[in-house]
């Protein structure tokens, strides 16, 4: 029995991030489960108003992220 090649299924967890600040595309941003995601550029120009040392706030749902 022959097994058919089926479609490659569409991958959940995208190859390159787009900023939301931003819109750029990146290989990597700084992201978080509810979908929101930000580079690390504008990360930094953030960071004041996100971020308490190894950890920042998503400003789309208040969940607490680790930096790294
Ligand atoms: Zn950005
Ligand atoms: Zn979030």
């Amino acid at each position: 029995m022959e097994e058919t090649k089926k479609p490659a299924p569409r991958r959940r967890r995208p190859s390159e991030y787009i900023c939301h600040c931003c819109r750029k595309k990146y290989p990597y941003c700084f992201n978080c489960p509810c979908g929101f995601q930000i580079c690390e550029k504008c990360f930094r120009e953030n960071l004041w108003g996100i971020s308490n040392g190894p950890t920042w706030v998503c400003p789309d749902c208040g969940r607490i992220r680790m930096t790294f």
